[in-house]
């Protein structure tokens, strides 16, 4: 028997392919900071066919949404954001720090655990209702995302998602772009381990 048709649009695609990916990410305790634990990507990058791999996942995803753009934020979104904008067919924007964009920007600050960042994206970089999908390599508290979000949004842009290479579903970040209406997806979560 089929599954019923009003079953929440899922993502099968990563479902069989997730813990391999997952054992190559590396952990980093206590860094930056005491009681943090660093989830390292650089081993899942250095890796051609993990490498791969997570890129063609995500592709595989969002190949029939029509994206236009992709937007990756500083720094590790641009790695993954790049790579599959070229596998999408899309252009890629890149979201970075303040002072970065050469161009007029528009700027979106947000918290930290201590103080505030302020992100940035070209004014021009986004025409009106182009489709652009989100990506960064984690999702945390979502406050980077959300800010990243908000400049797509305020640049005309329709937000096709959020993805992102892992979230920490602990500290509520992707729950808060579901709350303010975003798809989000991840190809793998760390709960603590
Ligand atoms: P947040 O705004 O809290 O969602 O934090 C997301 C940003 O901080 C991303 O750009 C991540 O690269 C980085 N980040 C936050 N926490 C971690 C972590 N535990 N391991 C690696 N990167 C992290």
């Amino acid at each position: 028997m089929g599954a019923p048709a009003s079953r929440p649009r899922r993502h099968p695609v990563f479902r069989e392919h997730v813990l391999d990916l997952k054992s190559i990410i590396r952990a980093i305790p206590d860094h930056p900071a005491p009681g943090i634990v660093f989830r390292d990507i650089t081993t899942l990058m250095r890796d051609p066919k993990a490498f791969a791999h997570s890129v063609d996942l995500l592709a595989e995803a969002f190949k029939a949404q029509e994206v236009d753009k992709v937007a990756g934020i500083e720094a590790r979104g641009f790695i993954f954001g790049a790579a599959l904008a070229d596998r999408l067919g899309a252009g890629f924007v890149p979201v970075r720090k303040l002072g970065k964009l050469p161009a007029a920007t528009l700027r979106r600050s947000y918290t930290l655990e201590y103080g505030e960042d302020t992100l940035e994206m070209h004014d021009d970089a986004v025409a009106d209702g182009e489709r652009v999908l989100l990506v960064d390599d984690l999702i945390a508290t979502g406050g980077t995302a959300l800010a990243a979000a908000e400049l797509v949004e305020e640049a005309g842009g329709a937000l096709v998602a959020c993805a992102f290479v892992i979230d920490l579903p602990a500290l509520g970040g992707a729950e808060r772009l579901r709350a303010r209406g975003h798809d989000v997806l991840s190809l793998m979560h760390f709960e603590g381990e």
